[in-house]
């Protein structure tokens, strides 16, 4: 599942300008602990499912979740390219897409303990807002309004980033708040849990507000705003995640439905270069990426945003992951910066120039499908990226000039049917 993952609600206060700060954004690990280089094309991993798996690299294969030591190579590759981040953002979806029956609670904590325990040796003392997915519970997308021995599990082994108060909010919803290192009390993070949304979540359906996570959300953001505080907001969920930067004084929702820039949100890749079998998407690999964030400390906006990339296919070939730079934001579509108003700018961009088109989409699967992108393509990626509300993205794929294909007229159905999964 890739949907919504990681919210950032932020707040401006004119405060001085302030030497930039870095962090990581790190996403859909999904670690296959039975990933096996084997001549039986049925018997590489569990997480391709019965599709056969021909000549698998010990690295990984695009139709595979990610062996360990593709995970254990990213995390060190972020330590290398910038060790020394003010904070890492870690958005879950850590287990292998695998039925139920082949993880079980046990199994999904020992993933989750195993990957913690590597991030935190490889970044010790450095602070880590981690959020779950929803494969990052037994059975998947069920997580439930209130207290579980997952909950409680996770919340002791995420203590060491945590505290008291964190602890317990977490054990009861899976959210929390924590202050931002290095700001001096002046900057807060929001983890929110999501999953509690979800359409496939059957311990939440029905239910107005589950876990009462808005009520408190309402009053952390309320309380942020009195004191002239910032709020960045973090959303566990699916892959690929979304960065959104709205001022914490309007509503997601509001801010979302004006027309004016006034947030963006952004899709971070996955470490995980597993084929989606969602309905709908043609050749939805990706290879793995690692992204790291350059946001002015005092206002928290977001200057730049550079991500990096291993070549799975060569770095089977050679025996080797070379981890290098893919892009950067504002190099790439000659922009300022990373802000609602330069994102809109590159967006005109993309929807009017056809080489900063066929640069976005090739990006988008981190530099897996290099296929042209046509003007189907074209229209489903302009139009998802305008909206971001169902019936508008369908209004905007029916517009003149977003005349709809095969292949569009599937991923919209598909965007339809997640419409009705989510409804309330
Ligand atoms: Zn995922």
């Amino acid at each position: 599942m890739r949907l919504f993952k990681l919210l950032i609600f932020l707040a401006h206060w004119g405060v001085t300008r302030a030497e930039p700060g870095k962090f990581w954004h790190i996403s859909d690990l999904h670690l296959d602990p039975d990933y096996k280089v084997s001549e039986d094309p049925l018997q590489v991993c569990p997480s391709a499912g019965s599709q056969p798996v021909p000549n698998a690299g010990p690295w990984g294969d695009y139709l595979c979740d990610s062996p360990w030591v593709l995970i254990n190579s990213s995390i060190y590759a972020m330590k290398e390219i910038e060790p020394k981040p003010d904070f890492i953002l870690w958005t879950g979806d850590d287990t292998p897409h695998v039925p139920n029956e082949r993880l079980g609670e046990a199994a999904v904590l020992a993933i989750v303990d195993r990957l913690t325990r590597l991030i935190r040796e490889v970044f010790p003392g450095t602070k880590v807002y981690a959020a779950l997915g929803n494969h990052d519970f037994h059975p998947k997308n069920q997580l439930p309004a209130g207290g579980n021995s997952i909950y409680d599990q996770v919340a002791e082994l995420w203590r060491p980033w945590l505290s008291n108060e964190s602890i317990a909010l977490f054990k009861e919803g899976a959210f929390y708040a924590e202050k931002l290192p290095g700001l001096s009390g002046a900057g807060r993070v929001v983890v929110l849990n999501t999953n509690l949304y979800y359409g496939n979540n059957e311990q939440t359906a029905g239910m107005a507000d589950p876990a009462r996570q808005f009520q408190w959300l309402e009053d952390v953001l309320t309380n942020a705003s009195r004191a002239k505080e910032m709020v960045l907001g973090e959303e566990g969920n699916c892959q690929p995640s979304p960065l959104l930067l709205l001022p914490a004084s309007l509503s997601p929702t509001v801010s979302l439905l004006k027309g004016a820039p006034i947030s963006v949100m952004f899709l971070t890749p996955g470490v995980t270069p597993w084929k989606t079998t969602l309905p709908g998407v043609v050749n939805g690999a990706n290879n793995p990426g690692i992204r790291v964030f350059e946001y002015d400390r005092a206002t928290l906006s977001l200057q730049d945003m550079v991500t990096y990339f291993v070549n799975l296919s060569q770095a089977n070939e050679k025996g080797i992951p070379l981890w290098e730079l893919e892009y950067r934001l504002t190099e790439a579509y000659g922009v300022p910066d990373a802000g609602s108003r330069s994102m809109h700018a590159a967006l005109g961009r993309i929807a009017s120039d056809p080489g900063t088109l066929q640069r976005y989409y090739v990006y988008n699967s981190v530099s897996y499908d290099m296929e042209a992108c046509d003007p189907a393509c074209s229209a489903e990626h302009v139009c998802a990226m305008r909206e971001v509300a169902f019936d508008a993205y369908a209004a905007c794929l029916r517009a003149p000039g977003a005349a709809p294909a095969p292949r569009l007229a599937l991923l919209l159905a598909a965007l339809l049917g997640l419409r009705a999964l989510l409804a309330p």
